[in-house]
């Protein structure tokens, strides 16, 4: 059986950066990540570029194939792990057999929730997580000249996106009044629905899906009001899950991720999670939260890294998220939680076509969602990150003449 000081799962962002942050400090260690994925690390955030053809496959690759030969990382793909004993330090993946540890980090992400509706498992039904999932939706989008959207997430976003761009008619389906209002609030959400539908996509709100139609091919969409939109391809992003059933048995502590203190360290000693499937600790808001998104899960695998390593780093949430709607930049910082504690303060607004929601609690800043606001986000970052008390200045926040730079 094989045994590595350090086995990582999971070949995304937080389980390649650990590696390398663990290569960094231990030389001689020796270090392997098993992924179920065939491939190297690669971007997640560029796969929505990819499916419109603004970059090549090879550039989705953020590492070389050679990084991990010269950092001496094992990569062990087409490797899937079943479970997890914690006290035989042991991993038993499907059918490559069992690899023992010295540390262990969880670190394999999230899957995409599938509807579980009749006609769900038509071919032209498709998500969009993996490099083969993209692979697959360029093909089928090709040939297509109807497409439905379904979710008004940023997945949802980035399908109606694409699938324009591609000169397909397009039809968002939501469940709520505006495009991912659930997140960011009723008037952003309202202006993120406009700037899609001032593109050309056709939105229908407060509705779901009852059925795809369709025999061995889709052929139409039926709502649960008995509306059918006729569709030749439908791209669904209604979430992730985190998929933690291997782990059952592990002795983990797991809520709805796996469930670590501040330095990312589980309940078991010698256990560690990063990443999407980590529920962290955080300090500041006193709360266990998990984050899905890219600079999240670096961050966490840098910090996780260390402390496999041997120092004991704290994890401080600096989470960032961009992406470009139809040339409008959207960006969501820190943490998008909004509870009773929450104090929320608009500045711009849907007719000016720019809008910033920012989140404080206790008079400081701890999340924002901007749109079309680039100056802002420096800024706001800077506050987030400082944990910067805006008392005296707070009620002027919302004034757009305000600089800002100020609260600094
Ligand atoms: C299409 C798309 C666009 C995105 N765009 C943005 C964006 O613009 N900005 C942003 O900040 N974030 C974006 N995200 C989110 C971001 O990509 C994720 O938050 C990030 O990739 C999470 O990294 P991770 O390392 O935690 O997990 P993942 O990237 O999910 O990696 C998990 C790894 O674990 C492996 N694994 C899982 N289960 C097992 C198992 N049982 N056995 C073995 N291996 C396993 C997988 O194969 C994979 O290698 C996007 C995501 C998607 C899907």
């Amino acid at each position: 059986m094989n045994k590595f000081d350090y086995l990582i799962i999971g070949g995304g962002i937080a389980g390649t950066t650990a590696a390398e942050e663990i290569r960094s400090k231990d030389l001689n260690g020796s270090i392997a990540i098993i992924t179920e994925e065939s491939e190297r690390l690669y971007s997640r955030v560029l796969l929505p570029h990819f499916l419109r053809n603004e970059n090549t496959l090879e550039s989705l690759f953020v590492r070389k194939v050679d990084s991990y030969r010269e950092r001496n990382i094992q990569l062990l793909t087409n490797t899937k792990v079943v479970r997890v004993n914690t006290q035989a330090k042991l991993v038993k993946t499907l059918d490559k057999g069992d690899f023992g540890y010295g540390k262990l980090l969880i670190a394999s992400g999230g899957k995409v929730n599938k509807l579980n509706i009749s006609g769900g498992d038509l071919p032209e039904v498709v998500y969009m997580r993996t490099i083969e999932d993209v692979k697959n939706i360029k093909e089928i989008m090709n040939k297509s000249q109807e497409a439905v959207v379904v979710g008004g997430g940023f997945i949802g976003v980035e399908l109606a996106q694409s699938f324009i761009v591609n000169n397909i008619k397009t039809t968002a389906i939501i469940r709520e009044k505006s495009f991912w209002e659930s997140v960011v609030g009723e008037n952003s959400g309202m202006l993120l629905s406009q700037i899609l539908t001032q593109n050309g996509v056709d939105l229908v709100t407060g509705q779901q899906v009852a059925e795809f139609i369709g025999e061995e091919k889709l052929q139409s969409v039926k709502l649960t009001s008995g509306n059918e939109i006729k569709a030749d391809i439908a791209g669904v992003g209604v979430g992730i899950y985190l998929d933690t059933d291997y782990l059952e048995d592990s002795g983990l502590e797991i809520k709805k991720g796996v469930v670590t203190n501040e330095f990312l360290e589980t309940s078991v000693p010698g256990v560690w999670a990063a990443g999407d499937i980590a529920e962290f600790y955080d300090p500041l808001s006193k709360r266990y939260h998990s984050l899905g998104n890219w600079s999240n899960a670096s961050s966490q695998g840098r910090t996780v890294g260390i402390n496999m390593a041997g120092t004991k780093v704290e994890f401080q949430t600096t989470s960032m998220y961009s992406i470009n709607i139809f040339g409008t930049n959207f960006s969501f910082l820190g943490e998008p939680i909004v509870d009773e504690k929450t104090e929320v303060i608009e500045r711009g607004s849907v007719g000016e076509g720019k809008l910033a929601r920012i989140l404080l609690r206790e008079d400081i800043v701890t999340g924002a969602s901007l749109i079309n606001m680039p100056l802002e986000r420096n800024i706001i970052t800077n506050l987030i990150k400082n944990r910067t008390k805006v008392t005296a200045t707070k009620s002027k926040i919302a004034d757009p003449i305000f600089d800002l730079a100020q609260l600094l």
